[in-house]
Order: structure tokens, then sequence, then C-alpha cells
């Protein structure tokens, strides 16, 4: 086996639990690995820490797979980790018909994402070693769940970078471009096709459910007058659709990208939720926001939920600002007991930096602002201790005081 030989002192964060080794911390490389090969990493003594994918030009340069030394990786080793990644869901989940079957670097398998939508499985792949066997996970992954339909959503900038090619559509079975599914009570079509990553953001779903308690909870119980909801950066609609479950009067879906927007059109019809009661609103969200402030418009709660601002820490300057802008204005729009949700998925963006920028948005708002609960991603998407990047979602729910 080829032989990843590390810096001095490069082994400290790898034995902390980090699942990767980037480029810069490799003293030699001992054989020729190519890409997709598995190899051996080992510190500037030569001792074992690792073995997993190697990479040629990735800044990744390897991904772990064990750290048990002489640890086979062969089919039999795959087909234990995906067992154990759905025995985990299935223990754990009330409803394990639609969860995070697989998710990469938590579940043990790097760049492998599997995300189960009822009878069908969506798979993405973003590392060429999992690419190389990927008719033999989902081969483990039919049978682990005894789901039969698969569809590949392998496009995207991350595979771009791994050099792989782009392709979207079934994999295997017959499955639709659309699935519906029921989230809480509320029924959501997904479009696998178009809709963002494998098509619906299962990591939110649980802050979703949490969010439509408090909406009803604090809002809809024992309002005085019509609760109004702005969803912004909507996507499939489904904290909105939460609010609506639970009797909010009417919900703005924000979102700049009209064909997300026909899908919340149809999911709302499809729960018998239209006329006044679902506004829609296409626009970027960072104007519509300053506009509905302009405007003098008042809501009752505001969700934000953007896409990731920041991949890198070179980009986190301009996130800070970028969710500042978002928050100050939706903190405004915001009537004195009115819940903001807001939430980052960028994964440079500490929980703790994320809340030092609430708190900016709050004293740049003029607005008194209380924490009533910090979330994260859903339990089917864990995160690993010694790399923070895993757990990347943050979800504030907050209350506004005066
Ligand atoms: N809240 C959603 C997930 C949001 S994903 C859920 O619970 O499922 C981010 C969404 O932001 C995507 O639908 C994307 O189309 C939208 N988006 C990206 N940039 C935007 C912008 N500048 N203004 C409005 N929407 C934007």
């Amino acid at each position: 086996m080829d032989v990843v030989r590390l810096k001095t002192d490069e082994d400290q964060a790898l034995r902390a639990g980090r699942p990767w080794v980037y480029r810069s911390e490799i003293a030699r490389l001992e054989g020729r690995p190519a890409t997709g090969d598995v190899v051996d990493v080992v510190d500037d003594r030569g001792v074992f820490v690792a073995r997993g994918f190697y990479h040629e030009h990735s800044v990744l340069a390897t991904r772990v797979l064990t750290r048990r030394r002489g640890e086979v990786v062969d089919t039999a080793f795959f087909d234990a980790r995906i067992q154990a990644a759905w025995d985990l869901r299935r223990r754990l989940l009330a409803d394990p018909a639609v969860c995070r079957v697989v998710f990469a670097e938590a579940d043990g398998l790097p760049g492998l994402i599997a995300d189960r939508f009822g009878e069908v499985i969506v798979i993405q792949v973003l590392v060429a070693g999992m690419e190389a066997r990927l008719p033999e996970l989902v081969d483990a992954i039919a049978r682990a769940t005894g789901v039969e339909a698969f569809y590949e959503r392998n496009d995207g900038p991350v595979r771009r970078l791994e050099g792989l090619p782009e392709r979207v559509g079934p994999l295997r079975g017959d499955p639709e471009d659309r699935v519906w599914l029921e989230e809480t009570g509320v029924r959501m079509a997904l479009d696998l096709r178009r809709g963002q990553k494998t098509g619906h953001f299962l990591d939110q779903r649980e802050n979703r459910a949490a969010f439509g308690r408090m909406v009803r909870e604090l809002l809809v119980r024992d309002a005085a007058g019509p609760v109004r909801v702005l969803d912004a950066f909507c996507h499939t609609g489904g904290f909105g659709l939460q609010a609506l479950a639970v009797g909010a009067d009417q919900v703005v879906f924000l979102d700049s990208s009209p064909a997300v927007l026909e899908g919340v059109v149809a999911n709302s019809r499809a729960n018998g939720w239209e006329g006044e009661r679902v506004r829609i609103q296409e626009a970027n969200a960072f104007d519509a926001l300053r506009a509905h402030v302009r405007q003098a418009e008042s809501f009752d709660a505001v969700v934000v939920d953007p896409p990731a601002f920041a991949r890198s820490r070179r980009r986190l300057d301009g996130a800070y600002r970028g969710y500042r802008d978002l928050n100050v204005h939706a903190l405004r729009l915001l009537r004195p007991g009115g819940l903001l949700c807001s939430c980052s998925c960028s994964q440079p963006v500490s929980e703790e930096m994320f809340e030092r920028m609430l708190c900016d948005a709050a004293t740049d708002a003029g607005r008194s602002v209380r924490v009533l609960e910090r979330r994260g991603a859903a339990i089917d998407h864990p995160g690993l201790l010694g790399a923070e990047e895993t757990r990347y979602l943050k979800c504030f729910l907050l209350q506004v005081v005066s």
C-alpha cells in the first residue's frame, strides 16, 4: 500500500478526530498513489495514523476511512458501514422512511450522501474513491433499507472540484423526478431533478417542526389579529408550510428561484392552502427585506435561512456582513413578541460567531432580543468532535422582547 507521510506535528488534528488530511500537511508520498486509491497515512516517524482515499489534486489529499491499522477496505467494509448507518437511523427515528441514511464522514463514509424520501433514495457522491464503488454502495444501501428506487444528484461545484463528471437522473429502478412526502403533517412534493442538493433539506426538518410549535404556542394561540409570517429563502417552503399548518393566517414565501416557488404553490395547494394565505415573492432576499422595512411592513415571525455564504475562511468577513444585513432587516420587520428563526449552514461560521452576529444585528436594529432555543442539524446528520465543519448548521429561535 502507498503511504502518505505527514510533516512533524501534522498528525495531531487527525488524531483528534479530523477526518481528512490537507495537502499542505504532507511531507512526502511513498509510492505513487493515484486518485481514488486507498493509502496509509503515517506521522513523521512512520507511525500509522489512518487509512483513507487519496486524491492527487484536491486540497483534501486524503479522506479517512479507518483509524484501525491493517483494516481491509473492501466490499464487506463498506457493507458494514452502511448497515451501521441505517441501524442508527432505524433505532433513533420515529419515521426512518424519510431521513438521511448516510451522512459522509459522520458515518465513516467520506463523500457519500444518501437521503431517503419514502420509496426513493437520492444519492450524492462527492469523492473520487467512492465514485469508483458506486454500484456496490447502492447494492448495500438497497439491502439495508429495502428501498429499490435510486436517483442520483451527482452535480454541483464540489464534484467539479473533485474532477468528477456531472450526472442527474434515475440510477436504479424507475424513480420519477417528483416524489411526495409528509413532513410533520404537511404534504410536500420534491423536485429531485431541479431542487437544491438532493431535493429537500432534511437537516432542517426538526427545526421546521420546532418553529411550527413556537408559532402555534406563542403567536396563533391568543392572537389578537391575523398572524403573518415571512419565510425568506424558502426553497420547498418547509418553514412557512409548518406555520400555515398550525394556523398562521398568511405566509409570504420569498425566494429568488422561480422553479422553487412553483413547487411552493403546488405544496400549499396539496394541503388546501391558497388565496390570501399564500403569498409568493420572487426576489433577491437582501433587496426584498429592505423593501419590506421601507414600506413599514410588520410580521409576527420571520425565517432567514440563506444558502452557505462562506465555504472557506477567506470568505468569513463577507459572510458575516451578509448575515448581519439580513438579520437586521428581519428584526426591524418584527413586532414585539415576534419570532425570528435565523439559520446558517456555512461551515466556517462557528456557533459563537453566529451568535455574535445576531447580537450585532439586534443592536443595529435597536431591538432587545432573547434566545428561546439554539438548535443544529437533525439527529440523522451527526457531527464529529474534532471537525467543527461537520457541525455546520446553526438555527436560533429568537424572540423580540421590545
Ligand atoms: N429554508 C429552506 C432551505 C433554504 S435553501 C428549507 O427549509 O428547505 C436556500 C434557498 O435560498 C434556495 O431555495 C435558493 O433558491 C434561495 N436563494 C439563494 N440566494 C437567494 C437570494 N439572494 N434571495 C432569495 N433567495 C435566494
